[in-house]
């Protein structure tokens, strides 16, 4: 199931994305009072944005004005709106997006064909290990993938080891759609209750919300961890609510890749222009097909890298590679430009690293520090901190501050109130 012009040569998909294009800014500007106002203001004609590289010619949107302009995005009256979805904003509200009967038509669509890419059939069946209420989109999106593809689903939301398994076993799976950390809990529960993860039957698992892969697309030592134990398919996949879309892996396990029915991407540097072929950006989209609460060059934050070298799988189109990390979170440090997600990497390298927190401040001079407090198992030696430090300098060039702390403390700062997943890196520089 590779839609067609998935397959079809890279100056078709350009062209067609040129017409989509255009559409889309004939819908906004009638429609959204928020580009419209845009249009107005910087003179735009919407009529002479006819290719990709027009797009230069639009200002970007960031997260802070959909966060402040929230209600004019919306193109749609109140009456056709289905689903209320809302997601954390940069300024501490949440973003709410509004989704029609057309929109769930569109994610439906987009999630059916991310499964096939992760080669999922009508003969599999699914196991949801993340939630599908609480405003969340992602779980939604899965689901009605999952019905669109024919595929069946077991919807047992996030957590409870002892009920995945029950599940598992009850309902025999073939893929989990996980977040890829929570596996080796599945993993843990398993050893302690004799369940040969090995023979339950699941081929794979689609990884939401953390990296697997290294740059090189090498598995991270998160994955190789899971790997060790359990010998399953990861299939990455990168998705946002903003972008009502997925990249996701296909077998050859080298990027996730673009659907360009349903997205244009574009890599921009920090002047918002284009990166140089291979060079990191920020991910800035536009959709296409949306109905609700379209977007027109949303910046995301996430630095990624693009692929074009056509893929083995017969699709052309190109390839996300893994988030280099969060552009707000970027450290330039003696330096060398770090992103804690690298940082991420070489900690889960140790086993006697139990959890920790990356700390980042400003010193008296103005420029970026990194102070990494770890909890050991048991192993508060000058030779572990020498160890972690080579390893630092080996892959990274720099090695950061680091320091023992107690499991307690690191939790609390990991917790702080009102937050839905543990914080790893606390930034405490000043925004510029
Ligand atoms: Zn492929």
């Amino acid at each position: 199931m590779i839609p067609e012009i998935e397959k079809a040569s890279k100056q078709e998909i350009k062209a067609f994305q040129e017409e989509k294009l255009q559409e889309l800014l004939m819908y906004l500007n009638k429609n959204s009072s928020y580009y419209k106002k845009i249009f107005f203001k910087h003179n735009i004609n919407i009529s002479n944005i006819k290719t990709i590289e027009d797009l230069s010619k639009i200002p970007v949107t960031t997260k802070d004005q959909l966060q402040i302009h929230n209600d004019d995005f919306l193109c749609v009256e109140r009456n056709k709106i289905v689903d209320y979805v809302t997601t954390s904003g940069t300024l501490g509200d949440p973003v709410t997006f509004a989704l029609t009967d057309k929109d769930l038509e569109r994610l439906a669509y987009n999630e059916a064909i991310s499964f096939a890419c992760a080669e999922v059939t009508n003969n599999d069946v699914l196991q949801l290990m993340t939630t599908i209420d609480r405003r969340f989109m992602a779980g939604l999106a899965y689901f009605l993938g999952a019905r669109k593809l024919g595929a069946g689903i077991i919807r047992v939301g996030a957590g409870i080891p002892e009920l995945q398994w029950d599940s598992i076993l009850k309902f025999k799976p073939s893929y989990l759609i996980v977040v890829p950390s929570f596996l080796l809990k599945l993993i843990e529960y398993a050893k302690n209750n004799n369940i040969d993860v090995n023979a339950s039957g699941i081929k794979g698992a689609i990884c939401i919300g953390e990296p697997i892969r290294e740059q090189d697309f090498s598995l991270n030592p998160l994955a190789k961890k899971i790997k060790k134990s359990w010998d399953i398919q990861l299939f990455s996949t990168y998705a946002s609510t903003e972008m009502n879309t997925a990249f996701t892996e296909c077998g050859n396990k080298n990027g996730g890749h673009h659907h360009p029915e349903l997205i244009i991407a574009e890599i921009l540097d920090d002047d918002n222009n284009p990166v140089k072929k291979g060079e990191d950006g920020e991910l800035t989209i536009t959709t296409l097909g949306v109905e609700g609460m379209p977007l027109l060059r949303f910046k995301t934050g996430d630095v990624v890298k693009a692929h074009t070298e056509s893929c083995n799988c017969g699709r052309n189109t190109m390839r996300l590679g893994p988030v280099v990390g969060r552009k707000k979170q970027m450290i330039k440090y003696k330096g060398t430009t770090l992103y804690p997600p690298a940082m991420n990497n070489i900690l889960n390298d140790f086993d006697q690293v139990k959890t920790y927190v990356i700390e980042i401040y400003h010193n008296a001079i103005g420029t970026d520090e990194i102070l990494i407090k770890i909890a050991t198992k048991n192993d508060n030696s000058e030779a572990l901190l020498a160890k972690i430090k080579d390893h630092f300098r080996a892959k990274l060039r720099v090695s950061p501050s680091i320091e023992f702390c107690d499991k307690e403390q690191i939790q609390k700062i990991q917790f702080p109130k009102m937050s839905r997943k543990p914080v790893m890196v606390i930034d405490r520089r000043k925004q510029k």
